[in-house]
């Protein structure tokens, strides 16, 4: 935690117009937001002379920017919750501009999994992975594009919002004394960026930000190693942190300009179908929720979540909810939707099927609401954890709780819900390559099995990887009697889909 005597005022002509203004004599006087935007739009301007001017740095804005890119998997995403976050192996990404306009694929090997345009005008985003194109609003497709931010874009960026930049002074750092400005991105959140006083050089962006299990968290953006290209200096790697963890690194490779692009390159795929529309990740705004009944009092909820089914299990006035994913607002909008089909139900319990971010990300929303968490004994402190982080951005309505208030239990291996008809079995297949503990929920009654991560249905038989093998062999010791597969991610599949899928996995081994 930096105190405040680290950042002295601007001048002490700022302190004193404050000191006048406060006084009475407002009109004789500068409004200290007005100096302190002075100063924060002299320290850019200085930085983009530094980089080579602004002319140099337009040109990068039709720059092909082929990066290295080694993934830590994001914040939360290990093996075990208090697992270190490890970068894993280098892949290539490609960002091409084209003006205002930009392509961002990434490679694995030779493999295209994602290819993320931004359009002009009409934004979307295409995923590749399953040849889906998803029509995305600009905020949704700037968050994406986000992973691909390189020093010059910030700079660019930071200028053109040159009304919303403030001076926040200096700061000594090791020896090295550092001009640190904010201003308001795209998106409305405060970046603040930190300049080499002696360079001019921008050595760290970063901002605040909700992070859905750990709260308030800075996320940062750190440059080194500036080198010349096309008369610009831009940094060649960037480490980006969450809190003080790093969890992605990425060196630029190389940098070519060039102002010709083929439009092809922007144009939907012909073979490319409409996916769901992807909403902007902050989003406030509560949507309005499919429910299906699968059987008496059980039911599904495709898309609880973008990309993510959940599933409700009606017993009396309690509701067993499985899987919680994204965001507290996900949690917020189920809860209404459970209430609003089940007239004088509450959310009783809630099953997160692993910690994962993605699958725990809504889990303060039901800790928020008082509902009990039922997750394995390995997760007890990591809910804890979720439940005592601090949150003062971006919050739905949910009242901090006390940790006492929080409602846990936890089991081993296997616990049953209700009985007859509405039998539930959480099980723990873990550990398993991807988690170490992750539950299925089974319903004998209607042979179904509710199932995230590992197994995930696109509407096509794929070989099963190392993760969904190490699943299959798991399930035929368990030896249940499943019909249907209910994946988190994707379509329900039939037996003998999963089983193919196994097949076929276990035939690429050999
Ligand atoms: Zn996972």
């Amino acid at each position: 935690m930096r105190s405040q005597h680290f950042l002295k005022p601007v001048t002490s002509l700022a302190l004193g117009a404050l000191i006048t203004s406060v006084a009475g004599s407002l009109s004789a006087q500068e409004l200290p937001s007005i100096t302190a935007q002075r100063e924060g739009q002299r320290v850019v301007a200085r930085a983009v002379e530094a980089a080579g001017g602004r002319a140099a740095l337009q040109q990068l804005r039709w720059g092909k920017f082929e990066l290295e890119s080694q993934l830590g998997g994001g914040l939360g995403q290990g093996l075990r919750p208090e697992s270190e976050v490890t970068l894993g192996a280098a892949s290539r990404v490609t960002v091409r501009g084209a003006g205002s306009r930009t392509i961002y694929r990434t490679f694995n090997g030779d493999s295209l999994n994602f290819h993320y345009v931004r359009g002009g005008g009409e934004d979307w985003v295409h995923f590749a992975g399953n040849n889906t194109v998803a029509t995305v609003d600009p905020l949704a497709a700037a968050a994406l594009l986000d992973r691909a931010t390189v020093s010059g874009s910030v700079l660019l960026d930071a200028i053109d919002r040159s009304e919303t930049l403030r001076s926040l002074g200096t700061y000594e750092h090791g020896g090295v004394t550092l001009d640190v400005v904010t201003y308001s991105d795209m998106m409305g959140r405060q970046r603040t960026l930190y300049f080499d006083q002696d360079s001019g050089e921008l050595i760290r962006v970063e901002s605040l930000a909700n992070h859905a299990q750990f709260g308030d968290i800075t996320t940062s953006v750190l440059f080194t190693e500036y080198e010349e290209v096309e008369g610009a200096r831009v940094a060649h790697t960037m480490l980006l942190r969450q809190g003080s963890v790093i969890t992605a690194k990425t060196t630029v490779r190389s940098v070519r300009v060039d102002t010709t692009v083929d439009e092809a390159l922007f144009e939907k795929p012909e073979d490319a179908t409409d996916g769901p529309a992807v909403t902007a990740p902050a989003t406030t705004t509560s949507r309005t929720l499919e429910i299906e009944e699968l059987a008496d009092g059980i039911f599904l909820i495709p898309n609880a979540a973008n990309g993510y089914n959940a599933m409700f299990v009606q017993y009396g006035d309690d509701v067993l909810v499985l899987e919680t994913p994204q965001t507290p607002q996900t949690s917020h909008d189920v809860i209404h939707a459970i209430r609003d089909r089940l007239p004088g139900s509450d959310v009783r319990w809630a099953v997160p099927t692993h910690h994962h971010f993605d699958h725990s990300g809504g889990l303060y929303g039901y800790i928020g609401h008082g509902t009990t968490i039922v997750t394995t004994e390995g997760n007890e402190q990591f809910v804890r954890d979720v439940a005592a982080a601090p949150r003062s951005i971006g919050q739905v309505d949910h009242a901090m709780r006390d940790d006492a208030d929080v409602k846990i239990e936890t089991f081993v291996s296997r616990r049953t819900f209700g009985d007859g008809a509405r039998r539930v079995e959480l099980i723990d297949v873990g550990p398993n390559p991807h988690v170490d503990e992750i539950l299925v929920a089974y319903i004998p009654s209607i042979k179904t099995l509710l199932v995230a991560d590992l197994y995930s249905f696109q509407g096509t038989v794929t070989p099963a990887n190392a993760n969904l093998l190490a699943f299959a062999d798991r399930l035929e010791e368990l030896d249940l009697d499943i019909e249907t597969f209910i994946p988190v991610h994707g379509q329900r599949a039939t037996a003998e889909q999963f089983w193919e899928s196994i097949k076929l996995g276990r035939e690429q081994q050999n």
